[in-house]
């Protein structure tokens, strides 16, 4: 008997996706609803009536208790307020199952405890929660049981955005209509529509959950605020690709068969770079979409985790002295009629409506580098970008060797008459089939990379939800194309409007164009000769996102309005202090309540064993000893400095005005002496009897998985 295949044995039995939908609905309730989400007409309440029937019996089918409205708020994780589907009937006593179109369309949780950036004060509690059909409703089952989840957005009773999904969505109303219109002057009138797809990559680490619940760090802040490195790091590079462990690779299975439960195209899976670290890609899709599916992915990363006794970290940084985790966001226009507009054919020089395209890219990133800094940016982030592994804090586009050269023909002389080809790899052992190479190698240190037929943005934070950089990008290259549609629209001569424009753009943009190593120091002077922003903090990226040309963009196209964008920044300023402060107290309550008395306890121990030694053998060496008390007090002592130090600054922050006031300080102050504390407390861990140590080291984390 064959055996069948779990994939298509699982994939997509927890969706309520097009095929069901077209198997459950009457034709012309299908028909209506799939205009709404094809062609962006409104919905229909009859029409709701119908989808919310057949969404409930579905659902029931399958056990379903619960329905919820699933929705993300600023908090960039995801919320969900579940209510059974009970309903009582009429004087029988009984109970019914209900479910309503109008439950179907629109929720009201309180959304006063959500962070609004001071978009609704506490006693307009009201929020709304709205059905986003565009991405299908699915079921997740845990100890509560099987809940029916309908993604939504989430607003205030005045309207504005309270999620990440609204403005993602506005976003990509606006580059769909943009694109539309490139695309017609250059005659393709067919195309009706244009999505971004999106592939984010997941990176993780997986720890021991035993050992993970040892240290409050990793429990309060996602990563460790204290730890010495190891004999050993990444630097045999022996982890990367290497083969999985049996632990590990139970773990993926385990992950995969929940995630293609969703209907997510969990496609690949690989050991990262530092040793427990791994990443997960599927296969990329429409951006609303593989958002939702980015948040569930992590979600099911950290639950299955759990199950099999290791803890997922999602966090940028968990581990100092080895790479961090990314989510590189890939990124791409693709056609209804199934056309990706980056694809740049095998004669790019000859491909004008790529070049126009490439151009707007290029010069959207330019001239927002700052606010695209900010998309990707959250305090764990701050830790990584900039550092080795990481793409640096300057934003630069990689464009590889073949583009770059297209591009220098375009300048010097307005028309790129021919382009370099990969030709054939030559590996020297004639058994091996002959390959051809692709026209450009990679580079990994490029923040915006060009690979081929998307832009894969790098710097984007492990945890943090894909819809900001994506909002980000659609809305400033959306800004562009419209800057070239409205030029040559009304050109006379669309062939050389559209050259001369491709050479304009080109040249005043080339600057952010940079195709060396973005990891070296003379990249960093180089970038401030060609006048590109550093941006090393994410402090110092939030006033990016309220800046005139920032709101005029954003206004235009009706993604943000100037409010929505104030009270963003505001959420990012709390957010970072937020997240500094619980750094910091939870070092503070590390030391003195862990670190310091294990120290004492070893200091004491030496002092004994001088001294028993001392009165057993007066003549005795306990030089060793002596040197080591001397040591470790020492490092004590400057410990106990610089704990009350950093108490005394978490004391002084809470006076400081909330928001931009409170955020710098704590970037100012409290990194440096939080440095100041780990230091000591490092050092100890090097020289202390390991079974007097009280937390699980970074050995113990990193290879006892
Ligand atoms: P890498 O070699 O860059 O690590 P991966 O295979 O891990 O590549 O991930 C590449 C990601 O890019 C996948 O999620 C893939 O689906 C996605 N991708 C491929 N083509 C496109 C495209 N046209 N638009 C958006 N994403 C894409
Ligand atoms: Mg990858």
């Amino acid at each position: 008997m064959a055996l069948k295949n779990v994939i298509s044995e699982v994939f997509a039995i927890d969706v309520f996706n097009d095929a069901v939908m077209a198997e459950r609905l009457p034709k012309k309730v299908y028909a209506a609803l799939m205009k709404t989400i094809e062609d962006g007409e409104e919905l229909d309440h009859e029409i709701a009536n119908v989808v919310a029937h057949a969404m409930k019996e579905w659902a029931l089918e399958k056990g379903a208790t619960h329905y919820t409205h699933w929705f993300q708020p600023m908090t960039g994780i995801t919320a969900e307020k579940h209510d059974s589907f009970i309903s009582p009937a009429s004087n029988s006593g009984q109970a019914i199952l209900e479910f309503s179109g109008k439950e179907l369309i629109k929720g009201e949780p309180d959304a006063s405890s959500f962070p609004s950036g001071g978009l609704r004060a506490t006693f307009e509690a009201r929020g709304y929660t709205a059905w986003d059909c565009t991405s299908p409703a699915f079921l997740r089952e845990d100890a509560a049981g099987v809940t029916l989840c309908i993604p939504t957005a989430f607003c205030s009773y005045t309207g504005e955005a309270l999620d990440k999904k609204t403005p993602l969505l506005r976003s990509m109303e606006a580059i769909n209509t943009q694109t539309v219109r490139i695309l017609k002057l250059f005659g393709h009138d067919d195309v009706k529509k244009v999505e971004c797809s999106v592939g984010p990559e997941q990176e993780y680490f997986l720890v021991d959950r035993e050992k993970y619940l040892k240290r409050e760090d990793l429990i309060f802040t996602g990563r460790t605020l204290f730890g010495a490195m190891p004999p050993k790091g990444q630097e045999l590079d022996d982890h990367y690709f290497g083969s999985i462990k049996e632990r590990i690779a139970a773990y993926m299975k385990e992950l995969n068969i929940e995630l293609w439960k969703l209907g997510i195209l969990s496609k690949t899976q690989h050991n990262e770079v530092a040793p427990a670290q791994h990443e997960m890609a599927p296969i990329y899709g429409t951006a609303n979409i593989a958002t939702d599916h980015n948040q569930l992915v992590m979600e099911t990363m950290k639950k299955v985790a759990k199950r099999r006794g290791l803890e997922c970290l999602l966090h940028e940084k968990p581990f100092a002295g080895v790479s961090g985790s990314a989510k590189h966001d890939n990124w791409s226009l693709v056609t209804n009629t199934g056309k990706n507009l980056l694809e740049p054919g095998k004669t790019p020089n000859e491909n004008i409506q790529f070049l126009l395209f490439l151009s707007a890219i290029i010069k959207a990133v330019d001239e927002n580098a700052v606010l695209l800094r900010m998309s990707a940016s959250n305090p764990g982030n701050d830790h990584r970008l900039g550092a080795n592994e990481a793409p640096p804090a300057v934003i630069s586009i990689f464009l590889g060797e073949q583009l770059e050269d297209v591009i220098n023909q375009l300048i010097e002389t307005g028309e790129a008459r021919s382009c370099k080809q990969g030709g054939k790899l030559n590996t020297g052992v004639h058994t091996l089939p002959e390959l051809k190479k692709d026209a450009t190698d990679r580079n990994r240190t490029s923040p915006f990379a060009f690979t081929g037929n998307k832009f894969e943005f790098r710097m984007v934070a492990s945890s943090m939800s894909v819809a900001d950089a994506n909002i980000v990008l659609n809305t400033i290259v959306a800004d562009a194309l419209c800057d070239m549609a409205d030029e040559l629209e009304k050109a006379d001569n669309f062939d050389i409007a559209v050259h001369d424009l491709i050479k304009r753009t080109l040249t005043n943009h080339q600057r952010i164009i940079f195709n060396g190593n973005g990891y070296s120091e003379e990249w960093k002077a180089e970038a401030k000769r060609r006048g590109l922003p550093n941006t090393p903090t994410m402090v110092d990226a939030i006033p990016s996102l309220i800046d005139a040309r920032t709101v005029e963009i954003f206004e235009k196209f009706s993604v943000f309005s100037s409010k929505e964008l104030h009270s963003r920044a505001e959420v990012n300023y709390e957010n970072y202090s937020k997240t500094i402060n619980i750094e910091a107290k939870t070092m503070i309550e590390m030391v003195n309540k862990q670190y310091i008395p294990a120290v004492i306890k070893a200091v004491k121990g030496l002092a004994d064993s001088i001294n028993s030694i001392k009165t057993a053998v007066p003549s005795a060496d306990v030089s060793v000893q002596s040197d080591l008390l001397i040591q470790c007090s020492e490092l004590l002592a400057k410990a106990k400095a610089a704990v009350v130090n950093l108490e005394n600054i978490v004391a002084t922050a809470a006076t400081k005005a909330e928001g931009k006031e409170r955020a710098i300080y704590f970037k100012d102050v409290a990194a440096k002496a939080m440095e100041e504390l780990r230091a000591p407390i490092d050092e100890l861990e090097l020289i202390i009897d390991k079974s007097i140590w009280p937390v699980p080291t970074y050995g113990d984390l990193l290879f006892e998985v």
